[in-house]
């Protein structure tokens, strides 16, 4: 399949999984993966009008940004060393690997030299992996009130990689358990946290069930990565 036959299949399946929730299609934004993928490939997603993309490497979104049209939009998903956060404010829109109070203490402060105002998400390790990044649910509640101070970063929501697992349907606990954490965390600290990033190839459908308003889809748009990405 081409990548705009690939791009058209996961439209309809993400319009059906809304219809399915009885959620509005415009409430959940497809972020295209294109980690590990050359700028001619992604132009051709580029070229069926898609604008979202992420990447999880500080390199690559330093390679590929200057030659793509300066109309997408980008967002940072992987994990983020702190001496690399003045790289990644140069060249992506959202930041939503941010894990650790602080990284985001230390975006805030480099976007404030730099006269931006990002947006941040928060990762949440809802496996408790320990081979993942990510604020534990109850980190996470304490390091909320630091981080609504911030004031040149503007905190948007939340964003988990629950564990691999082989069945759909596996996944859907750990989604659940975000979207209750996100309601919960805005009903108790009363912080809006309107985006919920959860969902990626294999699951997305089950995601946008269970409210995610972000899917991160990298190789059913583009195929099977040619060499396996290192988280
Ligand atoms: C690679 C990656 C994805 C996309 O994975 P696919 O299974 O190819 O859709 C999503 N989120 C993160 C954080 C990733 O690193």
């Amino acid at each position: 399949m081409s990548i705009p036959e690939r791009y058209k299949k996961i439209c309809k399946c993400i319009a059906s999984a809304c219809e399915r929730a009885g959620r509005d299609p415009d409430s959940v934004t497809l972020l295209a993966v294109s980690k590990t993928w050359p700028a001619e490939t992604i132009l051709e997603l580029y070229h069926c009008g898609h604008l979202i993309y992420g990447e999880n490497k500080v390199q690559e979104v330093e390679q590929k940004r200057p030659v793509l049209p300066s109309d997408m939009e980008w967002h940072f998903i992987g994990h983020l060393q702190k001496n690399k956060v003045r790289k990644v404010l140069a060249h992506c829109d959202v930041i939503q690997s941010v894990d650790s109070l602080e990284l985001a203490q230390r975006i805030d402060r480099i976007a404030g030299e730099l006269e931006t105002r990002p947006k941040i998400q928060l990762q949440v390790n809802i496996g408790d992996e320990t081979s993942k990044h990510g604020f534990s649910p109850d980190d996470l509640s304490a390091s909320l009130p630091g981080i609504r101070e911030l004031e040149n970063v503007e905190l948007s929501g939340l964003m988990a990689i629950p564990p691999a697992v082989d069945d759909p349907e596996k996944a859907r606990a750990y989604f659940r358990s975000m979207e209750e954490l996100r309601r919960n965390l805005e009903d108790r600290e009363g912080i809006p946290l309107p985006e919920l990033s959860i969902g990626m190839s294999h699951d997305f459908e089950v995601a946008i069930e269970e409210g995610s308003t972000i899917v991160r889809v990298g190789s059913a748009l583009f195929g099977e990565r040619i060499y396996p990405a290192v988280n």
